[in-house]
């Protein structure tokens, strides 16, 4: 084997980094990363999002209620943090005073990289993330293809969640998303990668060595 790619954490045959392009938002993106998922280098999208950000960091762990990074980043009078989670008082961008909300302060998105469960083990552990106002879509997505790992159809990966995210908040002119489109290239370009490796590996019949079978196509 051809070895790693220690930016994107790809093999260096799907290396993504030449197709990278860092984007200024104007939105602050917290991608916490679960340990596991930092280790799924072929479907981990979290990753790839962190480097398409220009104003994005990446903290893995489970439990964050010590983390000292994410708790200076919290009380940071400059940001106005928002947990990405489903929730009954979940605003979305289009809701009733979410500029106003703001009061001027830059949206910091945080955001639960991991499976459902292991999401909502993060949230589980973290004290310092129950209690941060959360967002959610205001519209319904499907991801471009889906993932078998995950349980529910209507999840999608972090690297479509950050776009979509961007895209709601340009609409009410609180996000910059100029070449946004670009994180779904890219992302439509590792998971097309992973399909034409399946496919060579059906084709030769060859054994599995690392299961690549996690995704197919959405219909
Ligand atoms: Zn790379």
């Amino acid at each position: 084997m051809s070895g790693t790619c220690y930016r994107c954490f790809k093999s260096k045959e799907a290396c993504l980094c030449e197709y990278i392009k860092e984007l200024d938002t104007g939105v602050k993106f917290i991608i916490l990363i679960h340990p596991h998922e930092a280790r799924l280098m072929r479907t981990g999208t979290g990753r790839l999002a962190h480097l398409s950000l220009k104003d994005s960091e990446l903290i893995q762990g489970v439990n964050f209620t010590e983390n000292e990074r994410l708790n200076t980043l919290l009380s940071d009078p400059t940001y106005y943090p928002l947990l990405l989670y489903p929730g009954e008082n979940a605003i979305t961008a289009q809701s009733d005073n979410f500029k106003n909300k703001l009061e001027g302060r830059i949206p910091m998105v945080i955001i639960l990289d991991g499976t459902w469960s292991e999401a909502k083990k993060m949230l589980k552990y973290s004290i310092n993330l129950q209690s941060l106002p959360r967002l959610s879509f205001n519209r319904g997505y499907r991801s471009r293809f889906i993932f078998k790992k995950e349980p529910t159809p209507d999840a999608i990966s972090t690297i479509e969640a950050c776009y979509y995210l961007i895209k709601e908040l340009e609409e009410i002119g609180m996000a910059n998303g100029d070449e946004a489109y670009n994180m779904m290239a890219l992302f439509d370009r590792m998971v097309n990668f992973q399909l034409e490796c399946e496919r060579k590996r059906r084709l030769l019949n060859a054994p599995e060595r690392v299961p690549l079978s996690s995704i197919q196509e959405a219909e």
